[in-house]
């Protein structure tokens, strides 16, 4: 059985209205994402709408050569799917998995329903819609003029934002694939932030010891976009009195009440 508080990791499913919220738990199916996992193939009508907790999905474009770049990802903040309710059913894009963890999914014609129907659910889909074409824009743009030092540092804040804590379960090639740049290019830029002491890196683990560091080394791509997101998206937080509406992230705020919870488990003991 789905509780609201799990639900409620997501940060859209947490903006639902209460009521939509409770009725959405007898749709949701819980699932565990792992990591390369394609959720989508292009030019195919996705069976489910995905909505991370855990995990992060990539939104890749994928060349007739086989060559591919990552245009946005998507976490606990928003859903995989927007073409199955936008009406074109289907996108040029591959979504493939690029953080292993969990999230829940909903079949598409609910979803499809939902969206008709609802317009508390109309609004916030096509509110995060917009704030996921920032992210697309701003991907082509840093694509096109930054250098893959800055681009690997924008890549992992926007990773960060969207994890609770600071290490990412990806691998070097995954990275590779999502830059559009060799595996050798991905491999030099991480060993250059690990000299730094900004991350550490071993294989298919990387923890981010240095926010400010990333943050330092990476072009104004991820503050413009982070900007946007924190300027759309609602606010709003399960806590162990109820839900509450709060600034910053939904990940992070989720991730600091379980702290919360477990210091306090282990002061009961
Ligand atoms: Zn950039």
């Amino acid at each position: 059985m789905i509780l609201d508080a799990d639900a409620a990791h997501n940060q859209l499913l947490a903006a639902l209205p209460d009521p939509d919220r409770r009725r959405w738990l007898g749709l949701l199916e819980p699932v565990e994402l792992k990591l390369g996992q394609v959720l989508c193939e292009p030019a195919c009508a996705p069976a489910h709408v995905y909505f991370p907790t855990t995990a992060i999905v990539s939104l890749l474009h994928v060349l007739s050569d086989g060559g591919s770049s990552e245009v946005a990802m998507v976490g606990c903040e928003g859903v995989v799917g927007i073409c199955s309710f936008m009406g074109g059913d289907s996108t040029p894009r591959r979504t493939v998995v690029r953080s292993a963890g969990r999230g829940f999914r909903i079949k598409t014609h609910m979803m499809k329903d939902e969206f008709e129907r609802c317009t508390a659910v109309k609004h916030l889909v096509l509110k995060y819609t917009q704030a996921l074409m920032t992210q697309m824009f701003q991907t082509a743009v840093c694509n096109r003029h930054h250098s893959v030092d800055q681009r690997l540092c924008r890549s992992l804040l926007h990773s960060l934002d969207r994890l609770r804590g600071s290490e990412l379960k990806t691998t070097h090639d995954l990275l590779a694939q999502m830059l559009g740049v060799r595996r050798s290019g991905v491999t030099v830029a991480m060993l250059k932030l690990q000299a730094a002491g900004v991350i550490r890196s071993l294989p298919g683990h990387t923890t981010v010891l240095d926010r400010r560091g990333l943050e330092q080394r990476s072009c104004e791509c991820h503050a413009v976009v982070k900007r946007e997101y924190d300027r759309l998206m609602p606010q709003r937080i399960a806590t162990p009195q109820g839900f509450s509406w709060g600034g910053g992230s939904v990940c992070a705020a989720a991730w600091e009440r379980d702290v919360h919870d477990k210091d306090r488990l282990a002061a009961t003991v």
